[in-house]
């Protein structure tokens, strides 16, 4: 290989191609004293008016190939067209400054953004980028510049750019091999999009995107987040042979995956879907998920303005049990806090939110909403096979008080004549290392348990999960995390309760063998992994498996138990 750049591997798998650099010249602003605003503020106004048009194309456009859910963000950058802070700002300063729109336009982006990007909250951070989008939309139109063509972008390329903007990757044609970027992490919506797309990604290149040259060939492992610029031949032909590999390996997979889990020596393990929207059921159903192992329900909150109805989360609850039938649909109630904000629970700020009044913590205090939540499960339940889970469980009485809210919502919805299904498994969350290592206890009031190893390898190795200054220190294969995934399955056996997985560690085809030895009935993850998931199920042998975990539990960190398991396999 002759030049290798590292980012951050945003959407897995392998990607060759040519690149085609989308750039993002900005046009040079003059400040101008204008004698006629008037002319100006029709000028914006003209402009503030082409900027809709597009944005609601693109809205459209997004909404059919990616879904209601990604479409959203392009609601704000309409909602920003019409903001008094923002083009009222632009207007109020050609008046009384009698500057050129162009100059005004520039100036208030920068300022907003600028002030967004300086905020502690994540949410409101993340709005400097949407506003940065807008306002160089409204630049160019005012300029007269024709910003990137999109119909550039052959099939097979591999587009690099400084940042990719929801708007830009809502515009990539079918067929775009691969997408590179100087800005952006794991979260960044380029990241979901590109991920929801399919489309091999490594973001956060920094200065390293300057070595890549329109036509230069590159490969991308969205697995590794590395790029090789201009490979020689004998690397480009290992790159295509693997994957060749791991296309027959998927195919094969997918081909196997109605089929049930069952290991060699007959143990059967269940493999679920973690879901985070409505659109993602028919990707669950496609990849024959045998039921919802975790259902986020936060999309709900996050996408609305407002604290949604209970008739809002009836119906989607009831749109995801119908679409599974009989098969269980785990449905997690709020977990927002932490890194997920509500703009509109003005929740106050923490100085360590991931320590702080997040998830069931919130929602306890804050019953009469809770409540709200309750009713829409409770009404649901008669349409599927209804499990509830409350997550970031700390502690037995937690349970007893969310319990004693569901039936008092139970009783409520008797007396107004509601039906709800007479039972209706109710479990927790294990996210917290007081929770694994009292698993004893808490099974007591538990119909079934779910570990959370995104939250429970944050706080057992004290790492943040979303700082990539600690990334090298957070491993959920780490023997200190699979000690507490054990402690928990044994509690679970003795309680006789089902005990299943749900964080990204279960998605991990790799490290199957380990987490069934470990004593997991239950796996489930993102959808896409569900095949490989079951393939390599049908590989273990449960005693062998309980070896391994033994094994596992020992070695000094997660490096060595992931080389050990990939060795077995
Ligand atoms: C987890 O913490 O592992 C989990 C599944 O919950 P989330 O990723 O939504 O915090
Ligand atoms: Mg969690």
């Amino acid at each position: 290989m002759n030049l290798h750049i590292k980012g951050v591997g945003a959407a897995p798998g392998l990607a060759i191609g040519q690149v085609i650099w989308w750039r993002k010249d900005k046009p040079t602003v003059q400040i101008r004293h204008v004698d006629q605003p008037e002319q100006e503020l029709s000028k914006l106004q003209k402009a503030v008016e082409q900027a809709k048009e597009q944005i609601t194309q693109l809205r459209q456009i997004a909404a059919r190939r990616m879904g209601e859910a990604e479409a959203a963000v392009f609601d704000a950058h309409l909602a920003f067209l019409d903001d008094p802070s923002f083009t009222g700002e632009m207007q109020n300063r050609i008046q009384s400054q009698s500057k050129n729109a162009e100059a005004v336009c520039a100036q208030v982006t920068e300022e907003m953004s600028t002030m967004l990007a300086s905020l502690d909250d994540e949410y409101m951070r993340a709005r400097a980028d949407d506003i940065q989008d807008v306002g160089n939309r409204l630049l160019l139109l005012l300029s007269g510049k024709s910003p990137f063509d999109p119909s550039l972008l052959k099939p097979g390329s591999i587009v690099v750019s400084e940042e990719l903007t929801p708007s830009d990757t809502a515009q990539f044609p079918e067929g775009i091999a691969g997408m590179a970027t100087a800005r952006g992490s794991k979260t960044a919506h380029a990241a979901i999009m590109a991920r929801t797309l399919g489309i091999p990604a490594v973001l956060g290149l920094g200065n390293g995107i300057d070595r890549m040259k329109d036509g230069d060939t590159v490969i991308i492992d969205g697995d590794k987040g590395e790029i090789y610029i201009n490979p020689s031949a004998e690397a480009e032909q290992a790159a295509r042979t693997k994957m060749e590999q791991q296309k027959k390996v998927r195919e094969q997979a997918l081909a196997e995956a109605a089929q049930e889990a069952v290991t060699a020596d007959g143990k059967r393990i269940q493999v679920f879907a973690n879901i985070g929207s409505l659109n993602d059921v028919e990707i669950a159903l496609a990849n024959h998920a045998e039921g919802v192992g975790l259902f986020r329900t936060e999309f709900l909150y996050l996408e609305n303005d407002h604290w949604p109805t209970e008739e809002e989360q009836y119906k989607a609850y009831s749109r995801v049990l119908k679409a599974f039938g009989e098969r269980p649909v785990v449905i997690r109630t709020l977990d927002i806090g932490g890194d997920k904000d509500l703009p509109y629970a003005d929740l106050p700020k923490e100085e360590n939110p991931f320590l702080g009044h997040r998830a069931i913590r919130y929602c306890l205090a804050n019953p009469e909403m809770f409540k709200v939540q309750l009713r829409a499960l409770l009404r649901a339940s008669v349409d599927g096979t209804l499990w509830i889970m409350f997550p970031m469980i700390q502690s037995v009485s937690e349970i007893r008080a969310a319990k004693a809210l569901l039936e008092e919502c139970r009783n409520e919805l008797k007396q107004e004549g509601v039906a709800v299904a007479d039972s209706i498994p109710v479990g927790i969350m294990i996210e917290i290392p007081a929770a694994a290592v009292t698993a004893d206890l808490l099974a007591k009031e538990a119909d079934f348990m779910s570990i959370g190893t995104n939250d429970l390898t944050q706080y057992t190795l004290a790492a943040d999960r979303g700082n990539e200054q600690v990334a090298h220190l957070y491993d959920a294969a780490h023997p200190a995390v699979l000690r507490l995934v054990q402690m928990t399955c044994q509690a679970a056996e003795k309680a006789g309760i089902v005990v299943g997985m749900c964080g990204e560690l279960a998605g991990d085809r790799e490290m199957a063998e380990v987490l069934i030895g470990l004593g997991l009935h239950e796996l489930s993850m993102s959808a896409g992994a569900i095949p490989e998931v079951k393939q390599a199920v049908r590989r273990v042998d449960s005693k062998t498996a309980e070896g391994l975990a033994q094994k596992a539990i020992q070695q000094e960190n997660g490096d060595q138990v992931r080389k050990m398991a990939k060795r077995s396999q």
